[in-house]
């Protein structure tokens, strides 16, 4: 095998080893081979990120900046990357077996998350209030800090874009701190900051496992903000560690999606989506519509036709073109999914395909179930991967009920030609975000976020300003 990749810490616009020295494995999940090691980041490299954000922070000179030209900092390196597209997509699709042709599509959105954060602190400074005791009153949004964001690997930039964007852009400084099991694209979007010029400090990586490295990150009292994406047993012990130095905590984590197929839906439209929104990505996306809701009068039309689409999904290396569906992204989350895959049958549910494949491989084949309880732990547990668990219902509240049974609220899906209903069942859905006749488009003005056990708080446009910002009342007698 060639001469191994290595993707180090990046401090001060330098790439560095550990202060020990330590690094682990970078595996790629489709040929189960070690392609490149990452630097393991300690509690000292912890810190020294935290100290060189902290410096940047308070000496530099990016949270002074006049907003225009930190917006085209930005987009310098929005057009950098843009310029290196093949690049960090191939690092997405080599570290996690995401089909190349889906990683391009995610550093276009991350290329966009940097575009709309530089423009919109620019746009949106605050709000002017003329009171009626002659008084004039005005918002100002200043910079909060140092951030430490903690992204997961289901989305290796496009996560991590979506946190130091809005970071960056509203005057502060970051540590970013990827997944273990996917660390190139990161570090390379580290890489390109500092050659288009960032000042040093503004935009740290910090490799290494959830513990120490991000553990200490979160624990720093130093760091002003927590920005967290990952499971929400994760998420818990984050809040936890930030609430001893009082740093504000920005949540995404787990969900248990519910697609609601009425009758009225135009089939063609929510066969697709149902195969896009738990087989894109093999399943790997807190937003899955992995619980499926089917109203009766059509289950069994639909499921011939999902069963039929999904058995049509190309398997194979991320890297071949055509390639939609490849291999899960490491061998601890292969066992994790399998053991779920495997307890469909003995817990009396039908798998219509799909299953898991037996030749040493890390894949899970695109698997759709149907006949478990409503408290099998396939159907309330967090799956993350391409397992659908199907149900019936025959009444619209039926539906919302079973759609709501669920300790998470990250979003849902309807399918419906009803102009009412639609209305109805999205006012009545426990979720952050509702897809009618559609899945994943986002608007980045709008809240993203999760209800209960997915998370706490909301990112977004002006959500994110207020997260990122120290928001301050400027009252002035005139
Ligand atoms: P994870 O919680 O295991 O890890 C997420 C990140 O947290 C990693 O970088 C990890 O190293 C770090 N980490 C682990 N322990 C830590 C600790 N004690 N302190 C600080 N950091 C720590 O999650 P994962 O397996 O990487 O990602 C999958 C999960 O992420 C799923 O539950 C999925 O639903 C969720 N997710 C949510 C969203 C959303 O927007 N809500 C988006 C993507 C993924």
């Amino acid at each position: 095998m060639a001469d191994k990749e290595f993707f180090g810490h990046i401090i001060d616009n330098e790439e560095v080893e550990s202060l020990n020295g330590e690094r682990f494995d970078v595996f790629n999940p489709w040929t189960r081979e070690v392609w490149a090691e990452a630097a393991e980041g300690s509690a000292e490299d912890a810190r020294r990120a935290v100290v060189s954000a902290r410096k940047a922070f308070d000496d530099g000179p990016w949270p002074k900046m006049g907003r225009t030209e930190r917006a085209n900092w930005i987009h310098k390196l929005a057009d950098k990357m843009e310029e290196k597209v093949d690049e960090l997509a191939g690092y997405d699709a080599k570290n996690m077996s995401k089909p190349f042709e889906q990683a391009k599509h995610d550093v276009a959105r991350s290329v966009w998350n940097f575009r709309f954060f530089a423009d919109h602190q620019r746009d949106h400074c605050g709000e002017v209030y003329p009171m009626d005791s002659g008084h004039h009153c005005y918002s100002e949004f200043g910079p909060a800090g140092v951030v430490a964001a903690i992204s997961p690997w289901n989305f290796p930039l496009m996560m991590a874009s979506w946190k130091i964007a809005p970071a960056i852009a509203w005057g502060n400084t970051c540590i970013i701190k990827p997944s273990e099991d996917t660390p190139a694209s990161v570090t390379h979007l580290g890489r390109l900051a500092a050659e288009v010029g960032f000042p040093p400090g503004v935009l740290n990586v910090l490799n290494g496992h959830g513990a120490p490295a991000g553990s200490s990150l979160t624990a720093d009292w130093d760091v002003d903000r927590v920005t967290f994406t990952g499971s929400s047993q994760t998420g818990k012990m984050v809040m936890k560690s930030a609430a001893d130095h009082l740093a504000p905590v920005s949540l995404e984590l787990g969900g248990k999606g519910a697609n609601v197929v009425f009758a009225d839906a135009d089939l063609d439209n929510a066969v697709y989506w149902a195969v896009e929104s738990i087989f894109r990505n093999a399943g790997q996306i807190c937003l899955a519509g992995s619980r499926l809701f089917v109203e009766d009068k059509i289950y069994d039309e639909f499921m011939k036709r999902f069963v039929a689409k999904a058995e049509e999904l190309k398997i194979g290396d991320p890297l071949v073109a055509g390639t939609r569906f490849s291999a899960l992204s490491s061998r601890k989350h292969f066992e994790k999914v399998a053991g779920y895959v495997h307890q469909i049958e003995e817990l009396g549910g039908k798998i219509w395909t799909g299953g898991v494949a037996d030749d040493g491989s890390w894949l899970v084949k695109p698997t759709i179930a149907d006949g478990l309880a409503l408290d099998a732990a396939p159907y309330c547990e967090e799956i993350f991967g391409p397992v659908c668990i199907v149900n019936k219902f025959s009444t619209e509240a039926e539906a919302v009920h079973m759609a709501n049974d669920t300790r998470y609220g990250l979003n849902a899906m309807i399918f419906t030609e009803n102009l009412s209903r639609a209305h109805r069942v999205a006012s009545a859905l426990k979720a952050g975000t509702v897809w009618v006749n559609c899945f994943f488009i986002r608007d980045l003005r709008t809240p993203f976020g999760g209800v209960g056990d997915s998370g706490v708080g909301r990112e977004g446009g002006n959500f994110s300003r207020e997260f990122f910002t120290e928001p301050k009342a400027v009252v002035m007698q005139i």
